[in-house]
């Protein structure tokens, strides 16, 4: 048994070494379900990130002339050693996150191989060259090539610390890119694994680095003359990882925060929906971009929904996850998210709400949240309005589906949302009015699981995508060449030198062209 976890709630909560000058040097891994202390890594320095990213870029050099087919064969090996080697990532992911290990091998270890699968599959279809036809410039070729953009930089958070980073950084790699990453520091151990099992395959060592910190190594990444970089985290943080990336011109993606609202129709299946939100509300306690973070429920439902919800929520067994397998709620990361919840919580009371199921933490070893349900919610309350990043599932009365589509839509993010009815069509209509990146019709965040589907948020919730095919295409530098179809003549009419002829010749060819009723436009049907 370890020391007990000591907090310092300006942090995240995970301790840390302090060198003389008062920077600091370790990172401590706890486990939020005990208060153990599970391992140490060393803080990266920004002379060391450099050089991580410098070393990168000659191993880069070497795999990203590979053949697409080489390179994916190699990394199918890495999934072989995945699969091999999934209870050891469980066990490592659930004691440093306290999350269940059905959880960790479904949604971290799973996925992550899932998504290899798919881009080695495909990745030769998704890279290849291709001619875009030219509407105007008959006499010209063009056709966009994928080539490898270099060093990638990952940036991951906490919740999901296997499968989103290593998601990122498998599709760079299958791109042809090298990886240098900086995980969360509240979960450093989860992707030490991950390395752990690369540099076992025989892949080379350089082609994936990790490098540890806090925010200034992030920062330190960005500056380090990176091409690209895939940030997962925070509105707050990604705002400021989004201006240093502006500063330092590299492209990125923004993967930020979530308030996915869940519409329950009047015509909605109510045991699936509400089986539906006790999951999308309480896996992995609620720590999940996509969790079910408000609920409206049409009011000829609404009664039976929730004490339906209160029913199942409290058959929930929770606890400290490590060497079982039926626990289905861990533990809180660390004690600034009990915190947030409590204050939401005491918010929405203080406004009216009525605490059904839970409402409070929960008392002995470990950080732990009770499932809490919340009814008779609305707008005026934060638990609607902000991301909770815990167990509470807040549920608003609405009249309509309109009325639930206008507070759906009453957000500053747009990640995911969900829709509740029998009527699929009808499902997949209301689902284009929602303001969101992914809305899944009767599920809960099973699409992320879609190793073919975009991800990703729109509004405050981050821009550009993970996952697809264009995430893929995303990890290179689409490159245009443009050629002659023809043998070109010495000299070019629009070349030089300009003459008050040539112009005249251009405005007739332009009227020609582009006047509604001119005899081309009308025998060509071109523009
Ligand atoms: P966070 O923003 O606190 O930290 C994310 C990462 O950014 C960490 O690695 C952190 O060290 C780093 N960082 C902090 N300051 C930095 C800086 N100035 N420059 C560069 N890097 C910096 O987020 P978190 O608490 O780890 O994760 C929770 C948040 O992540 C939630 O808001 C959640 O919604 C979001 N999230 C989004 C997705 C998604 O796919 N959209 C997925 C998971 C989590």
């Amino acid at each position: 048994m370890g020391a007990l976890h000591q907090v310092d709630s300006n942090t995240n909560g995970n301790g840390s070494g302090t060198a003389k000058d008062g920077s600091r040097t370790t990172i401590k891994s706890w486990a939020p379900a005990t208060g153990e202390l599970l391992g140490e890594v060393r803080v990266s320095t920004k002379d060391e990130i450099r050089a991580a990213v410098a070393r990168a870029r000659k191993a880069q050099a070497a795999w990203g002339v590979l053949p697409i087919e080489e390179r994916c064969e190699r990394l199918l090996r890495l999934r072989d050693a995945l699969v091999d080697r999934a209870d050891e990532i469980v066990d490592v992911v659930s004691r440093e996150c306290g999350k269940p290990r059905h959880d960790c091998l479904s949604h971290e270890v799973t996925v992550t191989v899932d998504l290899l699968s798919y881009y080695c599959k495909n990745a030769a279809r998704i890279l290849a060259p291709h001619d875009i036809g030219l509407h105007l410039l008959k006499h010209k070729k063009s056709s966009i090539h994928y080539a490898p953009r270099g060093v990638v930089g990952v940036i991951s958070p906490w919740n999901f610390p296997f499968v989103i980073p290593m998601g990122d950084v498998l599709a760079a790699l299958v791109a042809g890119n090298a990886v240098v990453l900086k995980p969360s520091e509240v979960t450093p151990l989860s992707i030490q694994k991950a390395k752990e099992i690369f540099d076992g395959t025989g892949l080379p060592e350089d082609l994936f680095t990790v490098v540890y910190g806090y925010g200034e190594a992030g920062q330190a990444l960005i500056e380090s003359g990176i091409q690209k970089l895939v940030f997962t985290g925070g509105v707050e943080t990604g705002k400021r990882v989004a201006a240093a990336c502006g500063a330092n011109l590299v492209p990125c993606v923004m993967e930020l925060g979530g308030k996915a609202p869940l519409i329950a129709c009047a015509d909605c299946d109510v045991e699936r929906t509400a089986r539906a939100i006790v999951f999308g509300g309480f896996v992995n306690s609620g720590q999940v971009c996509i969790s079910v973070e408000r609920v409206y429920a049409h009011e000829s439902v609404h009664d039976q929904l929730v004490a339906r919800v209160k029913e199942i929520t409290g058959t929930l067994r929770q606890g400290d996850p490590n060497g079982t397998e039926t626990v289905d709620v861990g533990a809180i990361i660390f004690p600034k998210q009990i915190e947030i919840a409590e204050k939401h919580i005491a918010d929405a009371v203080a406004k009216g709400a009525q605490i059904v199921s839970g409402g409070k933490k929960r008392t002995g070893a470990g950080q732990f949240f009770e499932p809490t349900v919340l009814t008779g919610c609305d707008h005026t309350m934060t638990v609607m309005k902000e991301e909770i990043f815990g167990p509470i599932v807040p549920i608003q009365k609405v009249a309509s589906e309109d009325e639930a589509v206008r507070l759906a839509n009453d957000s500053h993010l747009g990640l995911n949302a969900y829709v509740f009815t029998k009527n699929r069509e009808k499902g997949k209509r209301i689902a284009q009015r929602i303001e969101a990146g992914s809305v899944v019709v009767n599920d809960v965040l099973v699409n992320y699981a879609a190793a073919e589907a975009p991800f990703g948020g729109i509004k405050q919730s981050g821009f550009g995508r993970v996952h697809g095919d264009d995430a893929l295409r995303d990890m290179c530098d689409a490159r245009h060449v443009f050629s002659g179809r023809v043998p070109e003549p010495s000299s070019d009419p629009l070349w030089f030198p300009y003459s008050s002829k040539a112009y005249r010749w251009q405005m007739r060819v332009l009227r020609a062209l582009f006047s509604r009723g001119s005899i081309v436009k009308r025998i060509g049907k071109l523009f």
